[in-house]
């Protein structure tokens, strides 16, 4: 059988860092199930839909072709990379993430994704609802400072506009709407390992989960 390894967490806990290394070093497949909400959202912002015409987000959701390749997603046929990451996409991609017929779409594609390969998938909800019988579940965690910082530094490299006040508001936001919805929210599953990131080194934090994998 395929492996299915999830790693859960809130924004900026270090999740697809080490779900990518940790699947390169087991040489499967990397899921990031973040990025294809990212790319509805982008979608969605990009024909102008109302972040709150919830019925003509399913309808668009309905009607668009998610794939993935490799660490890349494409929508509709066309590669999507940095424009999913941009601070418009960050802001509204909550309210996409958490009408329940959205994430039923999504959730079957990742579920798909998962029955043909090993994968290590990051999310929100992988433990707890898209692989509910996953072997290993992971559920990482890092102090808000920390997760903020890691943020800012990132869009610092990238020559964002930013402060970081405005960073720490925008993750605390988006942790709240994942953490409220009531479908399939962010919330560590029962039988999930907790690692705390705040001050470990990426290589620690692979080395431990890979551990974990050989028991
Ligand atoms: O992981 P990332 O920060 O890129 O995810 C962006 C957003 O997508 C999250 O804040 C959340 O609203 C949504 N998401 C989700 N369920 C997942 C993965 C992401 O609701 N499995």
């Amino acid at each position: 059988g395929n492996l299915q390894i999830a790693i859960d967490g809130p924004a900026g806990a270090g999740k697809s860092t080490i779900a990518k290394k940790l699947a390169e070093r087991l040489n499967i497949t990397y899921i990031d199930t973040g990025a294809m909400y990212r790319a509805l959202t982008y979608k969605v912002l990009k024909e102008k839909i109302e972040i709150n015409s919830k019925d003509k987000i399913i309808k668009l959701a309905e009607d668009t072709s998610i794939t993935l390749l490799h660490e890349d997603v494409y929508i509709d046929g066309h590669l999507v990379k940095e424009e999913i990451r941009s601070q418009e996409v960050t802001k509204h991609v909550s309210y996409v993430a958490q009408i329940p017929e959205v994430r039923k779409i999504l959730v079957d594609l990742q579920r798909k994704i998962a029955a043909d390969h090993s994968v290590v998938m990051d999310g929100r909800d992988i433990g707890t609802y898209v692989l509910p019988n996953a072997h290993i579940k992971v559920f990482l965690t890092a102090s808000i400072e920390e997760r903020a910082n890691r943020r800012y530094t990132e869009l610092l490299q990238k020559q964002q506009q930013i402060n970081f006040t405005d960073v720490i508001n925008s993750i605390k936001e988006r942790d709240k709407i994942d953490t409220e919805r009531e479908f399939a929210p962010l919330v560590k599953a029962a039988d999930a390992i907790i690692i705390d990131t705040t001050g470990l080194d990426v290589e620690v934090v692979v080395e431990k989960i890979q551990q974990i994998t050989k028991n």
